[in-house]
């Protein structure tokens, strides 16, 4: 798997970037790692060294929170900034962003093994038109007056603020390790909270390189901090910090309970964006020359490494073996390959680990007699490549069907009775997303007010904007991500009552 000829060079400053050893970025400085120690991130396209990073841990972590909690107290974030130049500095760090789009773009696949061509027209756009929209909420934060039901109406005025919660630990995945970290740092700093951030140890090194950015654009010093680390140590101490107000978690369920937990110290608020097995319900008046596609794309997207992904492909017996049949020519003509090919559509998992586990649960479906049409291994030896699978023969509790698989594998799964659908799609413990194809819009809308998921996309799916909420029912998490109501988990709600006799 050699890198073709007509592969883009590596942009220098991205060379300079990942030949240094990172540090950590704590109180507007970058710093060693107070152990002195460093990890390894990977290229996941060839299994080699990428960079070093200082690591973090439980000692730079609180280093961090004393950071954060001296710029929210005493600093001029909270105490002397408007909302309108704080609103100022998110936009400027956009332009940044943007400004070095192809550097992001280059790291982002280098680091997680995305298509360059999918970070260059996804990640990195999203992530600054995602801090745009927030620079926009910075002055937008308003309370209500509230006429008091039991007195009359010249007696009190009352009212309601809303104030930033405070520090807040932010502890992201590597899926998409940039576009988490403005989901995360957009509202927050859009409130006027303070962060401490944690990126994923697998790929660390886009939010490091926009913490340059946050510097260059001159945020104060401690309202963002990023200390990349292990889960175990950096996040956990994050999470069971005494003086973190409020953490915010993307990753998996388990992980996610494991959050609550160490969070219950001081009943810090929890937000939690979690895992998903969301159910793609074809009906067979669906216009299949967009729902084929439409259906590939809502598994293979990210390689099946999206929380979102429709991994359950529901379709009505009538057009399923027609359905099943355009999904695997998709998937056959896929080219997977390392994410600098100019025709790369899929590159490797994100690391060892996660090519195994995907494998792992390819073998568990075929031990219960579940059949690949196509796909179903591991592809090359090389990089941590999958096959795009599509799984047939399932049964609803096998466990390739019940549990998240986050690789490119979809079950592809004939129903008869549209009236049944319902329930069999709902029937996992998760309830993140969903999609339903038909050409009857009262149809689809009818299946989408029975679902049981944060999001419905209709005749489309993976269509993400910074305006609209996303988040689990079940245990695909607590509270949304994006538009408005993620400004609710980033701030504290104060009534004032003033007596006016
Ligand atoms: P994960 O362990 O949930 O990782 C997500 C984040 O949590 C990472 O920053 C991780 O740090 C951190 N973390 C891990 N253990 C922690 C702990 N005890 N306390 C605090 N933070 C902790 O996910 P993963 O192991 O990378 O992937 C496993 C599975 O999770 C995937 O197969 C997929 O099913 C699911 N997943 C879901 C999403 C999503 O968007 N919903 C994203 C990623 C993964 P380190 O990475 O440094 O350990
Ligand atoms: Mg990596």
């Amino acid at each position: 798997m050699a890198t073709a000829a007509s592969a883009p060079s590596i942009d220098p400053n991205v060379s300079t970037f990942v030949g240094t050893t990172r540090k950590l970025f704590i109180n507007g400085k970058w710093v060693e790692a107070a152990s002195g120690k460093t990890f390894p991130t990977y290229n996941p396209a060839t299994g080699e060294v990428l960079a070093n990073v200082a690591e973090g841990d439980r000692e730079d972590i609180d280093r961090a929170v004393k950071a954060a909690r001296a710029a929210f107290e005493t600093g001029p974030w909270a105490k002397k900034m408007s909302p309108a130049q704080r609103g100022k500095l998110i936009w400027k760090l956009a332009d940044l962003i943007e400004k070095h789009q192809e550097e992001f773009a280059q790291l982002e696949s280098l680091d997680n093994g995305k298509p360059l061509k999918i970070s260059r027209i996804a990640d990195v756009p999203l992530t600054f038109e995602h801090m745009r929209y927030y620079a926009g909420w910075a002055t937008k934060i308003e309370g209500n007056t509230i006429p008091l039901t039991l007195a009359g109406p010249t007696k009190y005025l009352a009212y309601t603020l809303r104030e930033p919660v405070g520090v807040v630990g932010q502890i992201i995945p590597w899926n998409f390790p940039l576009l988490m970290a403005a989901w995360k740092l957009g509202p927050a700093l859009a409130t006027g909270c303070t962060i401490v951030l944690k990126p994923a140890e697998q790929t660390p090194l886009s939010a490091l390189r926009l913490g340059e950015l946050i510097q260059e654009a001159g945020f104060p010093d401690g309202v963002v901090n990023i200390v990349p680390g292990y889960g175990e140590t950096a996040g956990a101490a994050l999470a069971a910090h005494p003086e973190v107000d409020k953490v915010a978690f993307t990753g998996s369920t388990e992980v996610g309970k494991l959050i609550l937990h160490a969070a219950a110290g001081n009943l810090k608020k929890v937000s939690l964006e979690l895992g998903g097995k969301s159910p793609n319900i074809v009906l067979e008046d669906a216009d299949l020359n967009s729902t084929i596609p439409g259906a590939a794309g809502a598994i293979f997207f990210n390689h099946g490494q999206c929380c979102c992904a429709g991994s359950r492909l529901f379709v009505e017996e009538k057009v399923f073996d027609k359905v099943v049949e355009g999904v695997t020519q998709i998937a056959e003509k896929m080219q997977v390959k390392p994410g600098f090919e100019p025709d790369c559509d899929m590159g490797p998992m994100v690391s060892e680990e996660q090519m195994n586990r995907v494998c792992g649960y390819l073998e568990s479906g075929f031990r219960e007699g579940a059949k690949a049409v196509t796909g179903g291994a591991r592809l090359g030896n090389q990089g941590y490549f999958v096959k795009p699978t599509v799984l047939v023969n399932t049964t609803d509790k096998m466990k390739v069907v019940q549990e998240e698989i986050f690789g490119p594998v979809v079950t592809a799964i004939p129903f008869r009775d549209p009236n049944e659908i319902v329930a069999r799609a709902n029937d996992t413990i998760y309830g993140l997303a969903a999609g339903v194809w038909s050409r009857d819009i009262k149809r689809a809308l009818s299946v989408a007010a029975k679902l049981r998921a944060g999001t419905v996309w209709i005749n489309c799916y993976n269509v993400f904007d910074p305006a609209l909420p996303f988040g689990g029912y079940k245990q695909s998490g607590w509270g949304r991500e994006m538009g408005h109501e993620v400004l609710e988990h980033y701030t504290e709600v104060k009534s004032v009552c003033a007596a006016l006799t």
